[in-house]
């Protein structure tokens, strides 16, 4: 069962999981050009060997170990990351779409620095 970024990770993707994992299944790294463009870094699925090396590193919890471990006001993200694909832009349009869609839907939660966020999910 793969790990989930969920929204802290919004605006934040300082890249730190990237730098950890083994299998480089968290995209996009800095040095590509999709980076700019997205609004937060996205695990792939089926090439996640559950490590579990990227949850320490992230500066702001924004991974959870499995799906079922996500909060249910973060479970649209888990769609999120199930479809990115570096290089496809249809794919990468609509998982930029489904944050979006997260950010409009969750502005109490959005509206917390994303360094408290992750505290916030149980409540939220
Ligand atoms: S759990 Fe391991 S393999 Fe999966 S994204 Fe994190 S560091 Fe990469
Ligand atoms: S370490 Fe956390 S905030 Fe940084 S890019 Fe990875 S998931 Fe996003």
């Amino acid at each position: 069962m793969p790990f989930i970024i969920t929204d802290p990770c919004i605006e934040t993707k300082d890249t730190a999981c990237v730098d950890v994992c083994p299998v480089d299944c968290i995209h996009p790294r800095k040095d590509e050009a999709e980076f700019a463009q997205a609004t937060m870094l996205y695990i792939h699925p089926e090439e996640c060997i559950d490590c579990g090396a990227c949850v320490p590193a992230c500066p702001v919890a924004a991974i959870y170990e499995s799906i079922d471990a996500t909060p249910e006001n973060q479970k649209d993200l888990v769609e999120a990351n199930a479809v990115y694909r570096l290089g496809d832009p249809d794919a990468m349009a609509k998982a930029e779409e489904t944050v979006r869609a997260h950010i409009a839907a969750q502005p109490t939660l959005m509206a917390i620095p994303a360094t408290e966020r992750q505290a916030a999910h149980a409540t939220h």
